[in-house]
């Protein structure tokens, strides 16, 4: 019996694990040098002035909201066609998590949709790039600007990817952008994540909400009192949280980040080489690609054309050994939302439409060419078997 061909699947060499080894050898576990080392990496790749790495993608986009001031009462906008935790961290704010529609072609939030569902409690933006494929920047940091709006791009999935020239995470039409290093993403520090700033006052910000709120910077200090104190005084001048990472961690990101236009060009094979060989398939309509984008590649979806095969191709798919799966129940499907905000369906007709029809077929840099030919393979025959 073969194994599984999972849907995503980390990589990890030799380089990565002495790296490791080598902080597990010195003096810092933590909040030592290979932090800030990584954090400059990520500003040196993306173009970005600042960098505050974190626990983890979703701790990310929790100090981001905070950041941009999201309170309870606001409203931040998302898509519906996302993780939870994209929504998530708007309810840790106290804030309503707002759902606006999709573009059909790219999975990604519709500017025309984010403009119907503004009003005058809206307060940030946060646009996902759905599989890597950058959302329309421009429009949504235009309607930004109109209305006073912070825009955070929740770019879990996207690190490499290329909009109008600027690589994500240079936030050249964003207040803010996070990154995740979850073992399935791009890149990978176990757990981990990290907000992209240009801005000097969020980055502030973002570093007391990473350590409790806590700051050890003398020309910050609040009570002026304590301002001739000695060396030891710092003052918490906001509720924080523990969400630091590790250099342990941060190694491995650093070895990581080193391999990513590696990683980058072997999912752009793989996914060329599902666009060459699938398109002949009638049944399915494969990821589309806007002229203003070059994804990262993070996942590979197509949809079936009905519907009401999709379930039957999915386990077909799954029983032959496909790791494959579904990218994503609309967030204001699940229960606690349907429950919390008297969500239903109908909503986002488009990413209903869209999730009814999804399948993730599987898309990692160290797929084999004979796994990628599986897959095709595979697929082909499900399909073949339906005429
Ligand atoms: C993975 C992911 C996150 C959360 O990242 P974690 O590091 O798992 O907390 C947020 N948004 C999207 C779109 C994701 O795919």
């Amino acid at each position: 019996m073969n194994k599984m061909i999972s849907y995503g699947h980390q990589y990890i060499d030799r380089d990565d694990i002495d790296a490791v080894i080598k902080v597990l050898k010195s003096d810092y576990l933590t909040q030592g040098p290979s932090i800030p080392e990584f954090e400059d990496m990520l500003c040196r790749y993306t173009g970005a002035r600042y960098a505050v790495a974190v626990s983890s993608g979703t701790a990310a986009l929790h100090i981001s909201c905070l950041a941009a001031g999201l309170r309870s009462g606001d409203e931040a906008i998302t898509s519906p066609v996302t993780f939870t935790a994209s929504a998530n961290c708007v309810l840790y704010c106290g804030a309503i998590p707002i759902f606006a529609d999709i573009q059909s072609d790219t999975v990604n939030i519709d500017p025309e949709e984010i403009e119907k569902k503004i009003s005058r409690s809206t307060k940030v933006l946060i646009p996902v790039h759905f599989a890597g494929h950058p959302c329309d920047m421009k429009e949504i940091n235009k309607i930004a600007r109109k209305k006073k709006l912070l825009v955070i791009e929740d770019a879990a999935h996207a690190i490499g990817s290329v909009y109008r020239g600027s690589r994500i995470g240079s936030c050249k039409y964003s207040d803010m952008t996070i990154f995740s290093f979850h073992p399935v993403k791009t890149i990978t520090t176990g757990e981990g994540g990290a907000v992209l700033t240009n801005r000097r006052d969020l980055y502030e910000k973002l570093l007391m909400l990473r350590n409790h709120g806590i700051t050890k910077d003398k020309s910050h200090f609040l009570s002026r009192g304590f301002h001739s104190a000695g060396s030891w005084y710092y003052e918490m001048q906001c509720l924080g949280f523990n969400y630091r990472i590790t250099d342990i961690q941060c190694a491995l990101g650093i070895s990581q980040l080193k391999k990513l236009d590696k990683f980058l060009k072997r999912r752009r094979e793989v996914a060329s080489l599902y666009t060459k060989k699938l398109s002949t398939i009638d049944e399915i309509i494969l990821p589309a690609k806007r002229d203003y984008a070059a994804s990262a590649w993070h996942i590979y979806c197509i949809t079936v054309k009905k519907a009401s095969e999709r379930k039957r191709i999915f386990e077909e798919l799954q029983i032959s050994g496909i790791g494959v799966q579904v990218h994503y129940i609309p967030v204001y499907l699940h229960p606690y939302y349907r429950g919390k905000f008297k969500y239903d369906p109908g909503l986002c007709p488009m990413a209903e439409d869209y999730y009814s029809k999804a399948i993730t077929l599987p898309l990692y840099p160290s797929m084999t060419r004979k796994q990628v030919n599986k897959v095709i393979n595979v697929v082909k025959s499900v399909f073949r078997k339906t005429r």
